[in-house]
């Protein structure tokens, strides 16, 4: 294993992949990626893909269409096809305030040129007519999004970035970051030292741990979400969105041959990586309330992964003041699949250019949490 290194990022999952290819691209030297166990078995490998447009920042949205064009043009560029569906999303409102701000979020996308639009609960009815109705006031539906294949999409990365000549280590736990005199000097793993001047704090749920070991407090939490898929199961021949019934928190989408239901998402945050009955039973009554034909359907399997979660839901990016060559690229709240084509662009372009120029990432700093100066969203984000 190397001595030294350039940069070192820590985390084989979406991110640090992606960053691994973006820096290869834009050849920034010896890039060296540690993972403590395999590639993608993070929340990368428990996430369900979704891909969407519909979000109620700005800059969520600056990174969902940046990401949406390397999703379009992925198999040319990486040459893996990522399967990616664009099935569309449906948003489900059952409250005047939902109501109201869908529609508000859907002014928003359209200023960006997204073709989201309101639909009422007539048309609701009209066009998914398996759905239960009584109580839907509106929805909002956008055709750009859907989901696409996460183990694909992470090849792509990976293979891309060992092309680009960066050296992937799997089995390779960090478990020191040292400093010297204000910067970021080396990082210890099992084999010895690594001294490099940048280190990329990519560690999912795990960044306040990487966090902690260069005394730095980083405000991301772990929060499991479990989720189930149904034995195969038909519901006749509607073109089926990516559906949710935002006031319940749940959301189903056609999956193979059956469908995937979400779970609950725990109120408190933690490790665990179990699935429960319980959880499944919420997961089926949503599913039956919803979608009453579901009621025929079984659940074939389940599983539970880990969100990383930031005060505000939106990722912290960006390098920390005090620790010079310390970045972090942390905290996406659920949407690191989707926004993962973005976020290693715009990181690698600050490593290697010393600013992101593509998307400005100046309101992700790690900073706004002390200044008070969090990112607001009318509701409660939306996780898949
Ligand atoms: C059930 C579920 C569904 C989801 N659905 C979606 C979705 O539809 N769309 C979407 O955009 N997102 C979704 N997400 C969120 C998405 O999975 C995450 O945002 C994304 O995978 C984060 O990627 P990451 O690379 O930051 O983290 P991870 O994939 O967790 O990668 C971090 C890696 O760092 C490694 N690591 C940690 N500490 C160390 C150390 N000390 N040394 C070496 N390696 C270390 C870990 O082993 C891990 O592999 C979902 C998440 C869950 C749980």
């Amino acid at each position: 294993m190397e001595k030294t290194a350039d940069v070192v990022i820590i985390g084989g999952g979406i991110i640090g992949l992606s960053l691994a290819y973006h820096l290869a691209l834009k050849k920034v030297g010896r890039v060296v990626l540690l993972e403590k166990g395999q590639l993608g078995e993070g929340s990368t490998g428990r996430c369900v893909g979704g891909i969407r447009t519909q979000f109620s920042t700005e800059i969520n949205i600056r990174f969902s269409l940046a990401s949406l064009e390397v999703f379009d043009r992925f198999e040319e560029e990486f040459g893996v096809n990522p399967e990616f569906k664009r099935i569309g999303y449906l948003f489900l409102a059952t409250t005047e305030q939902e109501l109201e701000t869908f529609k508000e979020n859907v002014r928003l996308q359209r200023k960006f040129g997204i073709p989201a639009e309101f639909v009422d609960s007539a048309k609701i009815k009209k066009e998914w007519s398996y759905l239960r109705t009584d109580d839907i006031l509106g929805g909002t539906f956008c055709p750009w999004d859907g989901y696409a294949g996460v183990s694909e999409v992470l090849t792509g990365f990976t293979k891309g970035a060992k092309r680009g000549g960066v050296r992937i280590y799997e089995g390779t736990e960090v478990t020191e970051v040292g400093l010297e005199k204000g910067r970021v000097s080396a990082v210890r793993v099992k084999e010895g030292k690594i001294s490099a001047p940048v280190i990329v704090n990519a560690a999912g749920p795990f960044a306040a741990r990487v966090g902690e070991m260069a005394g730095v407090r980083i405000p991301v939490k772990p929060l499991r979400r479990q989720v189930f898929v149904t034995a195969p199961f038909r519901l006749d021949d509607f073109s089926i969105p990516l559906t949710i019934d935002y006031h319940r928190g749940w959301y189903f989408r056609k999956e193979g041959e059956g469908f995937l239901l979400s779970g609950p998402l725990d109120r408190e945050p933690g490790f665990n990586l179990s699935t429960d009955y319980e959880a499944m039973v919420e997961a089926s009554e949503n599913a039956v309330y919803r979608v009453p034909a579901l009621e025929k359907a079984r659940i074939a399997r389940g599983w539970a992964g880990l969100y990383e979660i930031s005060p505000d839901n939106h990722a912290i990016l960006g390098e920390i003041p005090g620790i010079k060559g310390f970045i972090l690229a942390n905290g996406f709240s659920g949407h690191g699949f989707q926004h993962s084509p973005a976020a290693g662009k715009v990181v690698a372009e600050l490593i290697a250019e010393g600013k992101a120029s593509s998307i400005d990432i100046s309101p992700l700093s790690i900073e706004r949490f002390e200044k008070g100066q969090l990112l607001r969203e009318p509701l409660t984000a939306f996780k898949e």
